[in-house]
């Protein structure tokens, strides 16, 4: 499934496998002129050639390297001609996806990508009439990048918002660096937020500040109970309820769980620096 809607300059394509009415875990890429940011997943490599049909794209920018997010580079560069822009971390996976290790679910959902050679991204990205700021945006990767256009108030999020509010964090997420990245990217100009898994957010500060309120929240009352001798197990049962079909699908990459035990872990962010 490709559908692509327009928001103002933006077009914004939604993508993922459908099975008859079902999209599995679909995620956002936006088109600003010739340019796009992040590519889809390869899954869905043939319905974003047709959707792409007369349009001129120049360069695709990856917000981090994650099959979901770089899945149609190849493409890309190879019938279109597009340069590939990632963050420098990102590159040797973008060349050699198989090192991204896809556990099943990931096959199936999104699909491998195809390899692409990609470039540093630079520091500011020519979108259209639109210059893109480059953030270095820790948390979700390592390798994560956020483009900022201040002009306009858009802030290109990849997967470093997804939502006010969550409860299933990635193995390899880090939580604290998700609060200090969020928090750097609250005091922008951000009147919408485009992000890979909700789509188009409107009142993006606000967005970012009720986050920002959630995870410190949730941050207070996981260290309490952890203090108070409680395992991290029953503080997730407690807090966020038993582990749901994310966690069964997954495999555990994603669980509650994941959450409680990244709070206890790493309450500095320069933990894992
Ligand atoms: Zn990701």
């Amino acid at each position: 499934m490709v559908h692509v809607k327009q928001y103002g300059p933006v077009a914004v394509y939604r993508m993922g496998r459908s099975i008859g009415r079902l999209v599995l875990y679909p995620v956002h890429a936006f088109m600003i002129g010739d340019a796009m940011i992040d590519t889809g997943p390869r899954c869905v490599r043939d319905e974003f050639r047709a959707a792409l049909n007369g349009t001129t794209i120049r360069v695709a920018v990856n917000t981090h390297h994650h099959e979901d997010h770089t899945g149609n580079n190849g493409l890309l560069q190879r019938e279109r001609g597009a340069r590939i822009y990632a963050p420098p971390g990102a590159l040797p996976y973008l060349a050699n996806p198989r090192l991204l290790r896809l556990r099943p679910y990931q096959r199936v959902v999104w699909g491998r990508p195809d390899p692409s050679n990609g470039e540093p991204v630079p520091a500011v990205v020519t979108m259209g009439r639109h210059a893109l700021n480059a953030i270095h945006a820790p948390g979700h990767s390592h390798h994560h990048i956020c483009l900022h256009e201040p002009r306009e108030g858009w802030l290109f999020t990849g997967d470093l918002f997804c939502g006010r509010i969550f409860k299933y964090l990635r193995l390899d997420e880090n939580y604290s660096l998700i609060l200090s990245t969020l928090k750097i990217l609250s005091e922008l100009e951000c009147k919408t937020i485009f992000c890979s898994l909700k789509g188009v957010v409107e009142g993006g500060g606000d967005a970012l500040r009720s986050k920002i309120r959630f995870m410190e929240d949730l941050r207070g009352r996981v260290l309490d109970l952890h203090e108070r001798g409680a395992s991290p197990r029953a503080i997730t049962r407690r807090l966020l309820g038993g582990e749901g079909f994310m966690t069964t699908v997954t495999g555990g990459h994603y669980s509650k769980l994941n959450t409680v035990l990244s709070i206890i872990h790493n309450t500095e962010p320069e933990a894992l620096a």
